[in-house]
């Protein structure tokens, strides 16, 4: 009990000066009321007695709430809460304990943002690891079938090469597509803005590409409107974007045509690339720009896709404040549209 007492005081202490100055201006007050010394000792004693009881009463309630706090803290390192609703402190501490409960909710949002990067990245190693097994997978086994005697058969011994050569290209589009998804991801993609002639820049992208299509009978349009149109973006960032949609047009399309269109806006010229072929089916409309995301998996590699083609898109227009947006019909052909500020 003795100990309690002296644990109670000198938690009490914190109050120490607070506490002498009452007990002085009390003896002053004494003092000048009572001026004979006999009377006024043993009061001044009574109150010296009277004071250490209030420190030790003091100090029992300093000790209680902090008792108080520290259990809750040890609860939360605990994990023992689900919700901030269930920390509740004595009402003089209401103002405390909204503290408290802010911490919490901070807390648990950023451990559940921490879990939710952990998942993803489990899930992209994941992916990325699959992604690279299947190319690797094939060119293994044509090089071990032409070396196990293939390669004096003349009708399959070009062929396997082929193949094999092939899934070398597809492992590099899949590296480089990576290389661009993490340098994006992890904020190191420097953006370098400046105005530039939208016409003259699709027109030179497209010459690139017109060989691709022809090979496969798919007409290029694209018709420039007024001469000398300046956007304000990344060029060559933009570029990248332009052949990402260009590809998978040309990839997706059997016959028929692409076009660009170019519509002038107030303060925006909003672009769309639309092509005539296979579609998109409504359902897939909504993922086709996550990481992998592929709505026919053997049709995307068999023509070299990585599946990355797209997020890496959705990443370079968001990072220039525009929104890709996409309309599909199954059979009929997907536009893929943005702006972009004049
Ligand atoms: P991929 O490398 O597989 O083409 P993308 O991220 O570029 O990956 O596209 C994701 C998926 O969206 C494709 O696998 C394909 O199913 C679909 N897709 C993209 N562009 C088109 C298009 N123009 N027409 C039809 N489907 C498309």
């Amino acid at each position: 009990m003795w100990n309690e007492i002296k644990s109670n005081i000198f938690s009490a202490l914190v109050y120490f000066r607070e506490f002498i100055l009452f007990l002085v201006l009390v003896v002053v007050i004494i003092f000048l009321l009572i001026e004979k010394l006999s009377l006024s000792l043993p009061l001044i004693l009574l109150l010296l007695i009277v004071g250490i009881i209030i420190l030790n009463l003091i100090g029992r309630r300093r000790i209680k709430e902090i008792d108080e706090i520290k259990n809750i803290i040890s609860l939360i390192r605990q994990s023992k809460y689900q919700s901030s609703d269930e920390i509740v402190l004595t009402k003089h501490l209401s103002a405390l304990e909204n503290e408290i409960k802010e911490m919490f909710e901070k807390a648990k949002s950023d451990i559940e943002y921490l879990e939710r990067l952990q998942r993803m990245r489990s899930q992209f190693l994941g992916n990325v690891s699959h992604e690279l097994r299947t190319p690797i997978f094939s060119i293994q086994g044509y090089l071990e079938t032409l070396l196990n005697g293939a390669i004096d058969d003349s009708k399959v011994n070009k062929h396997f090469l082929q193949k094999a050569n092939q899934n070398t290209v597809n492992l590099s589009n899949l590296l480089n597509d990576l290389i661009d998804i993490s340098m994006i991801e992890s904020g190191e993609m420097r953006m370098s803005y400046r105005y530039f002639d939208i016409n003259i820049f699709i027109q030179s992208i497209i010459s690139e590409f017109v060989p691709m299509a022809e090979e496969k009978n798919i007409k290029l349009i694209f018709n420039p409107v007024k001469e000398g149109l300046q956007v304000f973006g990344d060029k060559d960032k933009l570029r990248q974007v332009f052949v990402n949609l260009l590809q998978n047009a040309i990839k997706y399309t059997d016959e028929g045509r692409i076009e660009i269109l170019l519509d002038e806006e107030k303060k925006f010229v909003n672009i769309s690339l639309k092509d005539t072929g296979i579609g998109i089916p409504e359902e897939d409309l909504n993922r086709v720009f996550e990481r992998f995301y592929r709505v026919d998996k053997a049709r995307s590699r068999a023509v070299g896709g990585t599946g990355l083609g797209l997020a890496i898109v959705k990443h370079i227009i968001e990072a220039h404040n525009s929104k890709i947006i996409v309309q599909s019909k199954q059979g009929e052909g997907s536009t893929f549209s943005f702006k972009l500020k004049k």
